[in-house]
């Protein structure tokens, strides 16, 4: 035990949540209403909170800290960064920033070897439009129902989950298809093959009755993390591949949740054996200890702006603390075999431990997903599949769940009618088992509910 929160600390907390409500406008919330959670620290796979309770971080901060929290290693070198050399504009050359792109690519697959930096995920999803847009000269952009990609104008507009509908006028250029989703097949399919091939001809369907020709991209997160991490079934994203080249259309796989070890490859697009034209990442790249993304880029479109100028930059475009923090943070978790940790407690620990959990509760339909990176998906009637909370909503019984998760100890990533089990990558074996238990025991309150 080496985090002790003393009696300053919590009364510092209070004053903290006091000035919170009373200047932070907060995102996507009704500001009056909202009941903030207070962190006055956080260590490994536990976070303390403003009362000095410790809690188990089983949402990795939306699906960020896959290293854990305060790194030793990765806390030592943005200190040390700091203390050489903290910002640079990006047009100069920078050691942190040239060792970053050169890890990033080594990791990347195919011939994706340069790097655009960018300050988090959604500037990274709109940068890889507007490199595909000037590649392929089209404007549409075409993007699955259920997905998220980003609150920014275009990156909320290519997003399917609900909170686009706020922001959508419907001049984005996107068009959005559903996606393969075995449980909640919007083919009527009733096995995974079936739900691949009709998924894959209802994409080539839009594609041509869009027109081809207006078609610049397809963006598609390797595995959905936010509306669902649901797994796309064999051949579905190797279907995507072959239509996007059949059409000349940029190949978007967006890794910035699922990217990084999570699914127990540095790249979820790795499952699946496909080469995307551009890969968006962002949060695990270096746990989000300083904000950083990008894009990698293919040969094919790095050459499009070879002679000709790219139109587009940042200010703070491979800062140099986020990209020494994104060294360390690559290092360490190769030196430390973190991806293959995540890849061993997938299989071992949380796959079969929540399947086990799904038998005992009536109130889970599925659980699904790979390495750290899983879905409970909570329904009122297991035949109907009603769920626990609508799409893009809440309901009282999924309130009621989150809180007794929180009240025993642990902090939960809730969905809609999901819980997500997504901990820090570096999780021991015996803190999933231990987070495991306290779902099974919560999950009583929504089996109550199971009509
Ligand atoms: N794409 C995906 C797949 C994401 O999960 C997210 C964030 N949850 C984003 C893009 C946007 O990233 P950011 O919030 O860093 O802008």
């Amino acid at each position: 035990e080496t985090v002790e929160i003393s009696a300053r600390e919590t009364e510092a907390g209070r004053r903290a949540y006091e000035l919170d409500r009373a200047h932070v406008f907060h995102s996507w919330s009704a500001q009056a209403t909202l009941q903030p959670m207070t962190v006055l620290r956080a260590e490994g796979s536990y976070v303390w909170d403003g009362e000095g309770r410790k809690l188990l971080d089983f949402s990795s901060q939306l699906v960020n800290t896959n290293i854990g929290h305060q790194h030793p290693k990765v806390v030592a070198a943005i200190q040390e960064q700091a203390g050489k050399l903290c910002t640079i504009a990006p047009q100069h050359v920078n050691d942190a920033r040239s060792e970053a792109a050169r890890l990033v690519a080594e990791l990347a697959p195919g011939d994706l070897n340069r790097v655009f930096f960018t300050n988090g995920g959604a500037d990274a999803v709109e940068h890889a439009i507007r490199m595909a847009r000037l590649h392929t000269g089209r404007k549409k952009v075409f993007a699955a129902y259920r997905s998220y990609h980003g609150g920014t104008h275009l990156a909320v507009n290519v997003t399917g989950d609900p909170r686009r509908v706020p922001n959508d006028f419907g001049d984005s250029g996107v068009v959005h298809f559903m996606p393969a989703y075995p449980y909640r097949s919007y083919f009527g399919s009733t096995t995974e093959a079936e739900e691949t091939e009709r998924a894959l001809r209802h994409l080539e369907d839009m594609i041509v009755l869009e027109g081809p020709q207006n078609i610049a991209a397809l963006i598609l997160e390797s595995v959905p993390g936010t509306a669902g991490i649901y797994v796309p079934p064999a051949g579905y994203l190797e279907g995507v591949r072959e239509l996007t080249r059949k059409y000349g259309i940029v190949y978007i796989a967006d890794e910035v949740m699922a990217g990084f070890g999570r699914t127990g490859k540095w790249f979820a697009i790795e499952h699946f054996g496909v080469v995307p034209d551009l890969i968006t990442f962002a949060k695990g790249v270096n746990s989000g200890y300083v904000p950083l993304g990008g894009v990698v880029i293919s040969e094919a479109i790095y050459q499009t702006f070879a002679e000709r100028a790219y139109p587009g930059g940042l200010t703070y475009s491979g800062h140099p603390l986020a990209c020494a923090a994104a060294v360390a943070t690559i290092e360490a978790m190769r030196e430390e075999g973190i991806v293959e940790h995540a890849a061993w407690l997938g299989e071992n620990v949380i796959g079969p431990g929540l399947r086990e959990i799904a038998q005992r509760h009536p109130s889970v339909g599925e659980v699904r997903g790979l390495g750290a990176f899983w879905a409970i998906e909570l329904v009122k009637n297991r035949e109907t599949r009603e769920p626990m909370a609508a799409y893009g909503g809440s309901s009282p019984e999924m309130n009621e769940l989150v809180a007794a998760l929180k009240a025993a100890g642990m902090l939960p990533f809730a969905n809609f009618n999901r819980i997500h089990v997504v901990p820090p990558l570096n999780t021991s074996e015996a803190d999933v088992r231990r987070g495991l238990e306290i779902i099974d025991k919560a999950l009583e309150i929504t089996d109550r509910y199971v009509a």
